[in-house]
Formats: C-alpha cells, sequence, structure tokens
C-alpha cells in the first residue's frame, strides 16, 4: 500500500493551525444518514479556539490597538485562552484570563505552565455582576495600559476565521455535498461563519444547534422565549445570554441536551470510534445522532470535535466523579459500557 508522504517540516505551531481531519463515524445507529466528524482537536493547541485566536490577534495587530510586547485580556471558559496563550508566546504578548471556576483543572493548569495570569471567577453569577467573568476581563482590561480586551463574544474576527477556513474545510471534505452541520455555541462564532459560509455556498446545508439543557438558547430558538438559565457540567456551550456574535437565525433546528446525555455520547465516541474528545463534543455528538435518527432520507452531516478529552479526564472519563454528580444511572465500577450502550 502506498503511504502518502509526511507533511513537510513548517516554521511555527501558528502554521499548524487549520487543516484537521475528518472521519466517518461507523457503529453508531444514525438511522438513514452519514455522519462525519472534523477534528478540531488536531489543532495545535488541542481546540477549535486556535483558529479564532490567531485571527483575533492578527485583527487587532492590524487595527493597531495591540502593541508589540502589549497584553491581550479575555475571558475564557479554557480553550480561548490556550490558542491565545499559544499565539501570545510565539507572537511576545502578555495573557490576562478571567476563568469560571466550574472549569477543569487541566486546562487552568495548561494556562499557568504557559506563564498566563490566570484570575478565577465564580461560576454562579450572570452578566451585570461585578464577578461575572466577562464585565471583570473588561474592567481589568480597562485598567491597564495599552491592554486590549479581545472579547471573542462581539469581535467579528471571531466568526471570521470560520467563515474563511473552517467552512471552506467542511465543504471540501465533505466533496462539496453536505446537508446539515451541527454546532454548539459558547460565543456563536462557529454557527455564525459556518452559517453565513455555507448560505453563500451550499444554502440547502442547514445548521443545527446541540445546546445544553439549563442554556436559554435552543429555547429561545425553539419558543422565542427567553427561559430562566438553569447550570450544566458540560464546558465551553451554552450560554445565559445571546452574544453579539450569535446569529439564531441561521439555526434551522435545535436540541437541548442532558448533560447525562453529552457524557453517554462522549463515552461512546471513545469506545466506538478511538476518538477521546471533550464534554462539548459529546453534546454535538448526541444532537448529531438525534437529527440523523429523525430523517427520513438519507443526509450527509457534519458535527465537530471541538477539543480533546485529555482535558476532562478527572470528569467526563472519571467514574467516580460522576457517580459524585448524580450523572449515572447506577452505582459504576469502571465500566460504563452499559449506560452508553
Ligand atoms: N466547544 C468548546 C470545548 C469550546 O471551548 C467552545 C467555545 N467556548 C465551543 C465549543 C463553542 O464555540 P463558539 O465559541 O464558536 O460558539
Amino acid at each position: 500500500m502506498d503511504t502518502p508522504p509526511p507533511p513537510m517540516p513548517v516554521g511555527s505551531a501558528l502554521d499548524l493551525i487549520g487543516r484537521t481531519p475528518m472521519i466517518e463515524l461507523a457503529g453508531f445507529d444514525t438511522g438513514p444518514c452519514r455522519l462525519f466528524i472534523k477534528l478540531e482537536s488536531a489543532n495545535p493547541g488541542g481546540s477549535i479556539k486556535d483558529r479564532i485566536a490567531r485571527s483575533m490577534i492578527e485583527a487587532a495587530e492590524a487595527d493597531g490597538s495591540l502593541k508589540p510586547g502589549g497584553t491581550i485580556v479575555e475571558a475564557t471558559a479554557g480553550n480561548t485562552g490556550l490558542g491565545l496563550a499559544q499565539v501570545g508566546i510565539l507572537k511576545g504578548y502578555k495573557l490576562l484570563l478571567i476563568v469560571p471556576d466550574k472549569m477543569s483543572r487541566e486546562k487552568i493548569q495548561h494556562l499557568r505552565a504557559m506563564g498566563v495570569d490566570v484570575r478565577i471567577t465564580r461560576s454562579d453569577v450572570g452578566k451585570g455582576h461585578p464577578e461575572y467573568y466577562q464585565d471583570m476581563a473588561q474592567r481589568l482590561a480597562a485598567g491597564i495600559p495599552g491592554a486590549v480586551f479581545i472579547n471573542q463574544f462581539a469581535n467579528p474576527a471571531n466568526p471570521l476565521a470560520h467563515e474563511t477556513s473552517t467552512g471552506p474545510e467542511i465543504f471540501a471534505q465533505m466533496g462539496g455535498d453536505l446537508d446539515a452541520v451541527v454546532v454548539g455555541v459558547g460565543s456563536g462564532g462557529t454557527l455564525t461563519g459556518l452559517g453565513r459560509y455555507f448560505a453563500k455556498v451550499s444554502p440547502k446545508t442547514q445548521m443545527v444547534l446541540a445546546d445544553p439543557v439549563g442554556s436559554i438558547l435552543a429555547p429561545l430558538v425553539n419558543t422565542g422565549e427567553t427561559i430562566e438559565p438553569g447550570s450544566w457540567v458540560v464546558e465551553g456551550i451554552g450560554e445565559d445570554f445571546v452574544p453579539d456574535n450569535c446569529d439564531l437565525t441561521l439555526v434551522s433546528k435545535a436540541y437541548s441536551i442532558p448533560d447525562s446525555e453529552s457524557i453517554g455520547a462522549a463515552r461512546a465516541l471513545l469506545l466506538k470510534a478511538g476518538v477521546l474528545g471533550g464534554s462539548s463534543s459529546g453534546t454535538l455528538l448526541a444532537g448529531a445522532l438525534r437529527y440523523c435518527r429523525e430523517q427520513t432520507q438519507a443526509k450527509r452531516v457534519v458535527t465537530l470535535v471541538c477539543d480533546t478529552g485529555s482535558k476532562y479526564l478527572s470528569k467526563v472519563y472519571n467514574d467516580s466523579w460522576l457517580a459524585e454528580q448524580g450523572l449515572t444511572a447506577r452505582e459504576l465500577h469502571g465500566d460504563l459500557r452499559d449506560l452508553i450502550a
């Protein structure tokens, strides 16, 4: 068998962002559909956020707001921070990150190992509260001379990165033929960027939202009503407000996925496909499977593995932690196969 040549050496980790692989899932009940997953976990910083970290920093350099040696401030669930830290190290910027306290220790340790000033704040307060992570980031940035609040929730360079890179890659990998893309929303960048791109090149392609139970977004799409936000275990997706970067009018179908279903799907992805995805990947896969099974005609569906599960070994892949959270149906003895069958 001919082996394709390995990729040639590149000048820096930044040159490895994007061009992520895609696999077709086998062994899942996908009804009449074919389901493909794009492994954004293969980015050098380990998540889909590498793309926007680079594009937002380059946009701030281009508009003159970020000067050599300057400080980038951001509110992040961790992955945007890891992406910013990686780009920041390579380009010589300092980084101050405000991270809600529910985020995994692995991400926080990783950030601190990269020399980032990480401030942990409360996860249980909403927009307008002084300890809310986004309000804190904005306030702290205003007090540091030359600092830029990069603000993934409103920065147009965030959706633009998906419109110009993730979207074209998906379209090419699917041979220009796909019926639906299943995404989650944290900042909305992925949804809005991919939605804009496919509206232009493939109007039949539907944008499908997989949202954690407790988030306001799926109920807002489905009923037009804003619910009182709850809490959820899955990290990086689900919102208690609609970010500026999140264009919900692009969504054709939305599902609210309970944590237990997301975690079951993430564990199934590992056991059936050998892919160690993060918790949001479980939500997206669960939403994609629901969508596929509801179809009456054969469709080609894509979803994303937004980050790697190695950041969640102490949570999603830890049976004792799941039992403590009440996320398992019975006492487990190191084997979740019954739960996810
Ligand atoms: N999955 C993970 C693990 C994330 O960290 C994020 C972003 N916080 C997303 C999905 C959602 O992406 P977006 O910000 O583009 O809506």
